[in-house]
C-alpha cells in the first residue's frame, strides 16, 4: 500500500491513543526506525525526542536486541505459563531481582504497564485481606498518572484524569495533593502534614499508597524531591501500609539513578516496572514485592494470588527484555544521562525568558518546557510545524517535553533543543498576532 492509502484507511477504521475515529487527527505513516531516528513513508528522517513513550532507551532496531528476539523466535515466540515455565523468563526474574534492592524478590510479569499497576493493587488489597485487616482503599496524589484500565485509572489524577465520566464504576480512593517541593533543599517539615492528615484520618480503610517516585509523568511532567518519599516511607510503616511505587516510567536510568527510589535511599513493598523493560521492542512489565507482602498473600488457606493473562512471561518479550538490560547495564548510561541532562539545562533554560512559558525543568534525561496555556488550539498547524524541524516531539496540555534515547548524540540533541525553541517562537508569534 502507498502513503495516502494507508492513512485514509487508517483514518477510516483505526483508534490511536485518545483520539476519535470521527474526527481523526492528523498522521504520519513510520516506515522504519534505527538508531534515534524515525523514517517516514514521505522520505522525512525525524529524530525521536520521544522514545516511543519512555521506552526505547537504546535507539530502534539495535542489533543486540534484534538478535535475543531472533533466537527465541526460533525456540519458541509463546507457552503458557501455568504450569509451565521457560529460561526467558526465569533469566528476566534474576536480572530484575538482581537489579533492584534484595529485599525485592518476587516478580510478577503482566502484560503492560496499566496490567502491572492492576495486580500491584491486587497485591495490596489481597495482602489487607489476607492478613485480616481488611482495607480496600490507596492513597494516591493528585496529577499522577498510572495507567488507563479501569483500576489504574481510579488512581490517576481526578481531575485530568478520566473519573468524572467514570465516577460511577470507578472505585474511590482517597486523593493527596500533588507534591510541590522539587528540592530537598527547600523542604519544609509541615509539607508532610497534609498527607499525614489524610493516612490518619482515613487509616482504618487505606491498604496502601501509591506514587510514581521523583516524576509525576502523564499527569503533568512534575518532578518533587525524595524527601517526600522518605517521609511517605514513614507514614506507611507507623500506619501500616503498604508502600507501592510506580516506576513504569522513571524505571532503567531515566531520572540518573538505575530507579528513581534510590535517590531516595528507601524501599517500596511493591514496585511496578514497564516502558523501558523491553527497550521499547514489546509490551512487557513486572510486578516486585517483598517477603512481607508474599508471605502475607500466602497466610490465607491456599493463598495464591488471582491473577494469571494469558501472554504472561512472554518468553520473546522476556528475552529482549533480558538483552535490553544487560545491554544497560553494559553501557555508560549513568554519563549519557548525565550529559542529556547538562545539555538539556544548557539549552532549554533560556527559553524562561519567553512570556508564554511558565516553567523549564530537567531531570535526567527528561526535559520540559511548560507552557503559561495548553496547546491543543494550536494542534491543526503544530504537529506539522514540528516535523518540518526534522524531529518528532508531541506536546500535550501546557507541556512540550522530551526524553530521548540514551544513545543520542550531543548534535541531535541540539537539534531538539532548537526544535522546541522554534515551536516556543512560532507560539508566541501567533500569541502576539490574537493578542
Ligand atoms: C505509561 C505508564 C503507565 C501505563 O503503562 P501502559 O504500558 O501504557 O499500560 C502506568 N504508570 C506510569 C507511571 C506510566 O508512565
Amino acid at each position: 500500500m502507498n502513503q495516502d492509502e494507508l492513512l485514509k484507511l487508517d483514518a477510516k477504521h483505526l483508534w490511536h491513543p485518545y483520539t476519535s475515529v470521527k474526527h481523526p487527527s492528523p498522521m504520519h505513516v513510520v516506515s522504519s526506525a534505527q538508531g534515534v531516528h524515525l523514517q517516514l513513508m514521505d522520505g522525512r528522517k525525524i529524530i525521536d525526542g520521544m522514545s516511543s513513550w519512555w521506552s526505547a532507551i537504546h535507539g530502534y532496531n539495535h542489533p543486540k536486541l534484534n538478535l535475543a528476539a531472533k533466537q527465541q523466535i526460533d525456540q519458541m515466540s509463546h507457552v503458557m505459563f501455568g504450569g509451565l515455565t521457560h529460561s526467558p523468563a526465569v533469566s528476566l526474574a534474576q536480572r530484575l531481582v538482581n537489579m533492584t534492592d534484595d529485599s525485592l524478590q518476587y516478580v510478577f510479569l503482566a502484560d503492560s504497564g496499566s496490567v502491572s499497576v492492576e495486580v500491584a493493587i491486587k497485591m495490596a488489597l489481597q495482602y489487607s485481606f489476607t492478613t485480616g485487616r481488611h482495607r480496600q482503599k490507596l492513597l494516591s496524589l493528585r496529577s499522577g498518572y498510572h495507567g488507563d484500565t479501569f483500576g489504574a485509572m481510579s488512581v490517576c489524577d481526578p481531575v485530568n484524569g478520566m473519573h468524572s465520566m467514570f465516577a460511577k464504576v470507578l472505585p474511590q480512593h482517597i486523593f493527596a495533593p500533588a507534591p510541590e517541593c522539587r528540592d530537598d533543599a527547600d523542604w519544609r517539615a509541615e509539607m508532610i502534614d497534609p498527607y499525614r492528615q489524610l493516612i490518619e484520618q482515613h487509616q482504618h480503610e487505606l491498604a496502601a499508597v501509591i506514587v510514581e517516585p521523583l516524576v509525576q509523568g502523564a499527569g503533568g511532567m512534575r518532578f518533587y524531591c525524595p524527601e517526600y518519599l522518605r517521609q511517605l516511607r514513614q507514614l506507611c510503616d507507623e500506619f501500616d501500609l503498604l508502600l507501592i511505587f510506580d516506576e513504569i516510567a522513571t524505571g532503567f536510568g531515566r531520572t540518573g539513578s538505575l530507579f528513581a527510589y534510590e535517590q531516595a535511599g528507601i524501599v517500596p513493598d511493591i514496585l511496578c516496572l514497564g516502558k523501558a523493560l523491553t527497550g521499547g521492542y514489546m509490551t512487557l512489565a513486572a510486578v516486585l514485592c517483598n517477603d512481607r507482602v508474599a508471605s502475607g498473600i500466602a497466610a490465607d488457606g491456599a493463598g495464591v494470588l488471582m491473577h494469571g493473562p494469558t501472554f504472561m512471561g512472554n518468553p520473546l518479550a522476556c528475552a529482549v527484555a533480558s538483552a535490553s538490560i544487560d545491554l544497560l547495564q553494559e553501557s555508560d548510561w549513568q554519563s549519557r544521562v548525565t550529559a542529556i541532562e547538562t545539555q538539556l539545562k544548557a539549552e532549554l533554560s533560556q527559553l524562561n525568558n519567553s512570556s508564554i512559558v511558565n516553567d523549564v525543568r530537567v531531570k535526567g534525561a527528561i526535559g520540559v518546557v511548560e507552557l503559561v496555556a495548553p496547546v491543543w488550539e494550536h494542534m491543526d498547524w503544530l504537529p506539522a510545524f514540528i516535523v518540518e524541524q526534522g524531529v518528532w516531539i508531541r506536546p500535550f496540555r501546557n507541556l512540550i517535553y522530551i526524553m530521548p534515547p540514551y544513545i543520542i548524540e550531543s548534535a541531535e540533541l541540539r537539534q531538539l533543543c532548537l526544535a522546541i525553541t522554534a515551536i516556543v517562537e512560532a507560539l508566541e508569534v501567533r500569541q502576539k498576532r490574537t493578542g
